[in-house]
């Protein structure tokens, strides 16, 4: 069975299913919004232990760095690697993992796999000569691939590795910062750059009498293989023969965990608020031959605009990724065509995307019902929804998975697990005893960022971060912020804001970065900094947009559309350049290229600047 059964479907009634999407958006709206997770803070604390590898101890450095970046994930690879080829060699990644790989170290799940084509998703696999061994890579194979990146650059020479940064702090009079960190460092470095990541911080649902359980618990991202048996790479979990198991949540990473957990628990529950859409995944091996052919020079840039221009809806003559993620823009390409010129105004098309919607998610509750052979158990599984309001998912054993006699959907109807007891999870009225209880709750998205980074950076003047953007988040590109002179972000807030392939965003921040440290160093500037008015012009085009949520107010809530709350101020900037990722991307090329570094302040030395 495949995502495209278009025969014999009755006509679309469009009013019914936007009526229905309504109702289903309903019954989940609930108003604490974001406030209704848990930290993994005091009795959770234990959870945010690092199974994977023995933290070594080392003596504190009190050196001096060109580059610090915080974060070993892609963001810190892509741009210690863009730094190495700009020939600053002295780059320093802090990281609290044990190894390289940022959301690939944590995520071991069993099951865990890349949901983007690996051609795309998998950064400078032209410049380390790695072909992805599958279309979607599994995650073992993406940590090996961030751990080469590591090899390749010599990033492993310096990175600092179980170190979590507490302190950037702006030393003025010498035009540095100074980076302290939890293993007692206190360096300084001629610029910082940060890639914390946008999902690192686990978060859990606050369920009443979550911490009375007794059992066995751990968070998905802390996988517990010594509980479970089993390893990343798809071994059977042999120790859950006997165990009774409760997932909680079903997003991307229950819909890749639970045919794993199905398989080898004696009872498993899978406790759903919402259901994900759960489309073909059409995994296959790469073809060595196949991978020749398209690898030329340039190649992966290539697949990356690719990806990106039909993924965001310009609608390209070409579609080299084809997959779910680009299906509805093969669909409206094609509807599309066959609107007459004269007819072809901004309704038409917007009627057009919207009928594309319903089909492609009728498809998707069809599949349900082709695959799940218990009726009930299948009404559940259905998504109502538009696809992009909450993260589409990709999966070719997740819905058989509710076929097998031990696994049983608990769908609480919107309103999630009621209460936690010393032994099990209540929900839709009854309790279900278990022996362990899995958190596939995820990460926290809607939260500032220095919540999320976990220090508050302070820059000239002794103004943190916090209070810089106590109205919202003001940068330039989203990668400079006025009053943090040296410092760089990595990530897509206010630049691309493409989620569909956030490495994307990562590589085009990184050669960005790169070539600002490049020109600082070669023409012997000590401080470079975003002018006050070149920051406030990129906000105001940011204000001329849409506006922020990927998904709409009318969206079922969660994290595409802040929980379905009204955006505050500090939601309403966390928007993305208004033309679209590819004009971001096209903007960023011509800046750099230009080599005038428009909106950049490059001075000499120690120097206040009014503001
Ligand atoms: P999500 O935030 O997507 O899912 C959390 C789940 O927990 C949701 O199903 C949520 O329900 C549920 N939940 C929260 N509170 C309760 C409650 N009180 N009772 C019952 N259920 C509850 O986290 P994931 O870890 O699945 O994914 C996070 C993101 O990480 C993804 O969206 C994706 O971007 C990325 N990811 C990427 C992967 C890839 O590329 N391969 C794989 C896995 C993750 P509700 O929907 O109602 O809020």
């Amino acid at each position: 069975m495949t995502g495209t059964n278009r025969l014999n479907r009755p006509p679309l009634d469009k009013d019914a299913l936007r009526r229905k999407y309504a109702e289903e958006r309903d019954k989940r709206l609930r108003p604490d919004g974001n406030a209704q997770y848990l930290r993994l803070t005091g009795r959770f604390a234990p959870y945010l232990h690092d199974p994977y590898t023995p933290r070594t101890e080392r003596p504190p450095r009190t050196d001096h760095v060109t580059v610090a970046f915080v974060g070993g994930g892609f963001a810190g690879l892509v741009t210690g690697a863009r730094l190495k080829e700009a020939g600053v060699e002295d780059v320093r990644v802090v990281e609290k993992g044990g190894d390289f790989g940022g959301t690939w170290y944590w995520n071991r799940y069993p099951g865990a796999q890349c949901d983007t084509a690996s051609y795309v998703y998998m950064p400078l696999l032209e410049e380390t000569g790695h072909m992805p061994t599958e279309k979607y890579a599994h995650a073992p194979e993406i940590l090996e691939h961030c751990r080469r990146i590591g090899r390749h650059y010599g990033l492993y020479d310096d990175a600092l590795f179980h170190t979590e940064v507490t302190a950037l702090e702006w030393d003025a009079a010498r035009s540095r910062w100074i980076v302290r960190t939890d293993r007692g460092d206190s360096f300084t470095a001629s610029f910082v750059g940060m890639g914390i990541g946008p999902l690192h911080v686990p978060k859990l649902p606050g369920i009443p009498g979550i911490e009375d359980f007794a059992g066995h618990a751990f968070h998905t991202s802390r996988w517990d293989y010594a509980y479970t048996g089993g390893d990343p790479s798809g071994a059977p979990m042999d120790r859950l023969s006997g165990r009774r198991v409760a997932v909680i949540g079903t997003g991307a990473t229950a819909v890749q965990c639970v045919p794993h957990l199905a398989r080898a628990c004696k009872e498993l529950y899978v406790f759903q608020r919402t259901p994900s859409s759960v489309d073909v995944r059409d995994n296959r091996p790469t073809d060595p031959e196949w991978f020749a052919s398209i690898a030329t020079p340039g190649w992966q840039q290539r697949w990356l605009e690719n990806f990106t221009a039909n993924q965001t809806g310009e609608l390209p003559d070409e579609d080299l990724v084809m997959d779910g993620w680009t299906d509805i823009a093969r669909r409206l390409r094609a509807r599309i065509a066959a609107i007459p010129q004269e007819e072809l105004t901004p309704e038409r098309m917007m009627e057009a995307y919207e009928e594309c919607d319903f089909e492609k998610m009728e498809e998707i509750r069809a599949r349900v019902d082709a695959l799940v052979e218990d009726a009930e158990t299948a009404r559940g599984l259905k998504a109502w929804y538009r696809q992009l309001c909450k993260r589409p998912c990709f999966h070719d054993e997740y819905l058989q998975a509710f076929n097998l006699p031990n696994t049983h959907l608990v769908d609480t109807g919107g309103r999630g697990v009621e209460r936690i007891t010393s032994t099990g999870v209540v929900a839709a009225g009854a309790e279900y005893e278990v022996d362990c209880v899995i958190y596939a709750s995820g990460f926290e998205v809607g939260t500032g960022f220095t919540r999320r980074s976990g220090y508050d950076m302070t820059g000239r003047d002794g103004v943190r971060l916090s209070e810089r953007w106590a109205q919202g988040m003001r940068t330039l590109h989203g990668v400079h912020v006025h009053g943090f002179p040296n410092a760089f972000l990595v990530q897509p807030t206010q630049g691309a804001n493409l989620i569909s392939n956030i490495p994307h965003n990562l590589t085009e921040a990184a050669r960005t970065i790169a070539v600002t440290v490049r020109h600082a160093l070669d023409h012997g500037y000590a401080e470079v900094e975003a002018t006050r008015e070149a920051e406030e012009a990129w906000v105001e085009l940011l204000r001329s947009g849409p506006g922020r949520l990927i998904g709409g107010p009318d969206c079922t809530p969660g994290y595409y559309n802040n929980e379905g709350q009204e955006p505050g101020p500090w939601d309403w900037l966390n928007t993305g350049y208004p033309y679209g990722a590819t004009a971001y991307f096209a903007h960023m090329d011509r800046w750099r290229r230009s080599g005038t570094f428009e909106g950049l302040d490059f001075r000499e030395g120690p120097c206040r600047v009014a503001d």
